[in-house]
């Protein structure tokens, strides 16, 4: 990627009502642009972490053996009024609108419903299950605070997945394989020491979800932790009978402020029960479908990145979510700008993702946006040095540069020798 030729465009203008940590590192690296409160477009480089963090999560739903699809944003007001879920009393944060007939329709702020009824026209016979499938959806919901940047939207990126099993035993067994797998995510994206499997509400049905949470002093949620178990307990279910019954001691447990980056649902029959769903199991009789339903807030994830990997001089990417790999900058006339190109090319044949800074503008300048974009290595090719056949390279948390041969360039951003 040439900067000149991507649009890209760090800014010192953040909106004076952003007050989000995330938000305001993203809008001046260039990442995203505020539309309106909790409405936020993604820019290219922006783009490019979401579809890194996508990325992960697609090859672990995959590994679980679910299959991707895509449900519709607009959905139809029946769907939600047999689990009485069509009731604004009931949930707070509809989107709704009107054909032009005047049929009314929801905007989808969640799938589980829609993927129900759909499946319940497929899953006739127990052949037909198990099945899971996931997919990556914009949700849409009216919130009434939008005061945490991305780790809040209106309008927000979600990876949803829902499991339909025959039974309790093959749930749990899914269950349990899927909480692995989300774990694995919070770790290949950088947040694994941070995260936790916290005990939370169960809604109507279960007394119990699980959540994942990141600590991070600006999450909205409060949890108890217990830091040797990697346990916690959500406040809004904490109580003397929940911590005997999951065998947490009160003594060890610290309160800390975290952001809930996945929710977990074990619906047992229930919701097939309510919604009446149902299949012919092996003896011919008519059982309750079993979901369990799973969330990832994909874009609420990249903006707990943001708030937890930054300093003073902006972001800074963990290696597998960075939107490049490294920010190769010139400094020199032709001859240097030749040798940078060459090194640009190399690096890109070698399917390194480069952010080549060739504005006409100074190093200084180059240097903060490097900075900035929190990218993990930072590469100049300087006339000064160049000419022993050095090329510097910078970590982006490290004070000082290393000189070294191309050859050793290259092998320290593929591996390759
Ligand atoms: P919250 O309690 O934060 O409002 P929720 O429990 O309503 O979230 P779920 O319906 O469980 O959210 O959605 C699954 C995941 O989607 C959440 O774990 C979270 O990571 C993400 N998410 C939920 N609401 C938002 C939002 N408004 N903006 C960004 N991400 C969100
Ligand atoms: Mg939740």
């Amino acid at each position: 990627m040439r900067i000149s030729q991507i649009f890209s465009k760090t800014t010192k203008n953040v909106p004076t009502d952003e007050q989000a940590i995330n938000a305001r590192l993203l809008i001046r690296a260039g990442f995203i642009y505020k539309e309106m409160a909790g409405v936020y477009a993604y820019l290219p480089l922006g783009l490019r972490v979401i579809e890194n963090i996508k990325k992960i999560i697609r090859q672990e739903m995959n590994s679980l053996g679910a299959s991707e699809l895509l449900m519709t944003s607009l959905q139809p007001k029946e769907t939600w009024e047999i689990t009485g879920r069509w009731n604004d009393s009931v949930v707070d944060i509809w989107f709704k609108s009107k054909l032009k007939n005047g049929t009314e329709v929801g905007l989808g702020w969640s799938h589980e419903e829609p993927l129900m009824v759909m499946i319940s026209k497929y899953a006739k016979s127990y052949r037909d299950l198990p099945i899971s499938v996931y997919q990556f959806q914009t949700k849409l919901r009216n919130e009434v605070r939008a005061k945490s940047g991305i780790m809040r939207g209106r309008e927000f990126l979600m990876k949803d997945m829902y499991a339909f099993s025959r039974n309790q035993k093959e749930l749990d067994e899914f269950y349990e394989r899927s909480k692995q797998a989300y774990l694995r995510v919070y770790k290949r994206v950088g947040l694994g020491p941070y995260t936790y499997v916290t005990f939370a509400s169960g809604g109507a049905f279960t007394q119990f979800s699980q959540e994942f949470q990141t600590v991070t002093p600006n999450g909205e949620d409060v949890i108890y932790l217990d830091q040797a178990k990697r346990l916690a307990v959500n406040e809004e279910v904490y109580n003397d009978d929940v911590l005997n019954q999951l065998g947490l001691d009160k003594q060890a447990l610290q309160t800390v402020k975290a952001s809930e980056v996945g929710n977990i649902f074990n619906f047992g029959s229930l919701k097939g029960e309510q919604m009446g769903v149902y299949f012919t199991d092996e003896a011919g009789r008519q059982q309750p479908i079993f979901l369990s339903s799973y969330g990832i807030g994909v874009s609420r994830l990249m903006g707990v990145i943001a708030e937890h990997f930054n300093d003073k001089a902006g972001l800074i990417w963990p290696k597998e979510v960075a939107p490049a790999m490294a920010y190769l900058i010139a400094i020199g006339d032709r001859p240097v700008q030749n040798l940078t190109d060459e090194l640009y090319n190399l690096l890109t044949d070698y399917g390194v993702a480069v952010i080549y800074d060739d504005r006409d503008v100074r190093p200084g300048e180059k240097f903060a946006d490097a900075d900035l974009m929190g990218i993990p290595w930072r590469i100049v090719v300087n006339s000064k040095t160049i000419t022993n056949g050095q090329y510097e390279i910078k970590g982006r948390t490290e004070d000082l540069p290393e000189f070294v041969s191309k050859e050793a360039l290259v092998k320290r951003l593929t591996g390759v020798d």
